[in-house]
């Protein structure tokens, strides 16, 4: 059976709807719920509006079904990560004692199985987007008022009593002399590269950045990555983001920090790009550009001042903790309306939406309690609140850490990097958040996630069997430290 994004899609195979439940009018229909935008957000409202509406319909405007997450965010660059690390250990295989002399990537076996994958994941995301379950509609929305779409190709109105706007994010092209006149990658094309490029100049530090520069640089490209500040990652602690660099430059990728990025320009067969750092002009060469500066919400041009929804200055929509905007009957969940770009929380938002449309009244989305994952490696992993949020509300907090260089089985696994970290808030005794960078970071943080979302202590958790030996059972040793400083 399979699950993805949460959800087990053979479940729903085994309800049959009614064709009849839908209307078959082609003119002016009118829905109970209607979705605009196909991706995770947007199928999770309808799928959870579906329990309780008998009429709700999915516009999307896509010429492939599936959404960021499988098609082009999540799933195609974790499939291309995994065996690029799986390349690099293979020659670090010494280490171990092995000699893989050969080790190298086939980069079109690699776009294969990435094809192979992700197509089992849209497949079953068409099937159930395609289900009589919906209606599903392939056109792009546009608001004409506060309670109707018009459908940009065949000029049909539709209207409904709910609307979910879930029209997800896009390449973010900032105002760098060049760069928009210069043809360049962004994330998607290096998710579909079937040949491996001799160099890439990567523009950006933040999280796509860096897990597809250390990608690039693993399968055998030569990596150059220019960032602004003087850290990558200002998504996680200062902390965590120096783990990482030190980790990339150990590897060799050429990271230039503490940039200013002055212009972009093709050069002949390649591209050269020109920075000040230090106060001195630089430039650097290469055979492609990837642009990866971030993303931006996909608000623009959908009529939302027509529709009487309000955006904020980033462009996300400005929405209440039920996900409604500032027109009651219109809701807004997933990139779109931010505040984070993970595919767990658009779910929830999307859960939310739908289930305050249909009349219930659902607990909002818990930011506090947020899991989120950086997947390079060492991998950065978080839950709950930072030290510096719980600080800004006044909480007194006392942190612990511990060095997976001092950990066994990190040690035999040659998984040196990083550490893990949580604090507690002394008032409540609480763990309220947590951080680990290191091998498989993204798995350990969850035996910690648990713990913060039920509000457990430090001596709960300690209460867990902490198996030997594995990464997990690093946890132990900072919450010793919790506890003790609880006795003082
Ligand atoms: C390279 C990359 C890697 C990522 N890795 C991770 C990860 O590891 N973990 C994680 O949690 N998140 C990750 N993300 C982020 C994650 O993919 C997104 O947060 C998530 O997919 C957003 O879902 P969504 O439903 O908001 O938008 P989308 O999935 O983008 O869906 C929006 C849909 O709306 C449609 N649409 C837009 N406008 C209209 C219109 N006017 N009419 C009709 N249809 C319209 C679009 O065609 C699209 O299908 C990654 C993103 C990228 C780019």
């Amino acid at each position: 059976m399979l699950k993805f994004e949460g959800i087990n899609f053979m479940a729903f195979s085994i309800f049959v709807f009614p064709v009849s439940a839908f209307t078959s009018c082609m003119e002016n229909r009118h829905f109970d719920f209607v979705v605009v935008g196909g991706g995770s957000a947007g199928y999770a409202a309808a799928r959870t509006a579906r329990e309780m509406f008998g009429n709700v319909a999915i516009i999307e405007d896509a010429q492939k079904l599936g959404g960021l997450c499988i098609l082009r965010g999540c799933m195609p660059s974790k499939t291309l990560i995994y065996p690029a690390e799986v390349l690099h250990l293979a020659k670090e295989g010494a280490k171990f004692g092995l000699q893989i002399p050969e080790a190298k990537a086939d980069m079109s076996a690699i776009h294969r199985r990435k094809l192979d994958t992700t197509e089992v994941f849209a497949s079953y995301r068409r099937e159930q987007l395609e289900s009589e379950r919906f209606h599903l509609i392939r056109d792009r929305a546009v608001f004409l008022d506060e309670e109707t779409v018009e459908l940009a190709g065949s000029g049909e109105r539709i209207t409904a009593d709910h609307f979910l706007i879930a029209t997800g994010s896009m390449v973010n092209t900032p105002d760098i002399p060049g760069l928009r006149e210069t043809h360049h990658w962004t994330s998607d094309d290096v998710l579909d590269l079937d040949f491996l490029p001799e160099s890439v100049i990567v523009l950006g530090g933040g999280l796509v950045a860096c897990e597809l520069a250390q990608f690039l640089n693993r399968v055998g490209t030569k990596v150059i990555q220019i960032q602004r500040s003087a850290r990558i990652l200002k998504e996680a602690s200062a902390e965590a983001a120096a783990v990482v660099m030190k980790a990339f430059r150990d590897e060799r990728i050429d990271l230039r920090t503490d940039t200013e990025l002055e212009s972009v320009a093709k050069d002949g067969d390649g591209y050269v790009v020109r920075f000040r750092k230090d106060g001195e002009s630089c430039e650097v060469r290469a055979a492609h550009l990837l642009n990866a500066l971030g993303r931006k919400p996909n608000s623009r041009g959908i009529g939302l001042k027509k529709a009487g929804v309000e955006t904020k200055d980033s462009g996300h929509i400005r929405v209440n903790d039920m996900q409604q905007t500032a027109n009651p009957r219109i809701y807004a969940a997933g990139d779109v309306a931010g505040p984070y770009e993970i595919v767990h929380l658009a779910i929830m938002q999307g859960e939310v939406a739908a289930n305050h449309a249909c009349g219930k009244n659902p607990d909002p989305v818990n930011y506090d309690i947020k899991t989120s994952v950086i997947f390079t490696d060492p991998q950065i992993a978080t839950a709950g609140i930072s030290i510096e949020e719980a600080e800004e509300r006044g909480m007194d907090v006392f942190s612990a850490d511990y060095p997976f260089c001092d950990h066994g089985k990190a040690i035999l696994m040659e998984a040196k990097y990083g550490y893990v970290k949580a604090w507690k808030d002394r008032a409540t005794g609480r763990v309220v958040g947590a951080e680990c960078v290191g091998k498989d970071a993204g798995e350990i943080i969850h035996s910690i996630a648990v713990g913060i979302a039920l509000g457990a202590t430090p001596v709960d958790l300690l209460k867990v069997h902490w198996y030997h030996p594995t990464l997990s059972e690093i946890w132990s040793y900072p919450l010793e430290d919790l506890v003790e400083e609880l006795g003082k």
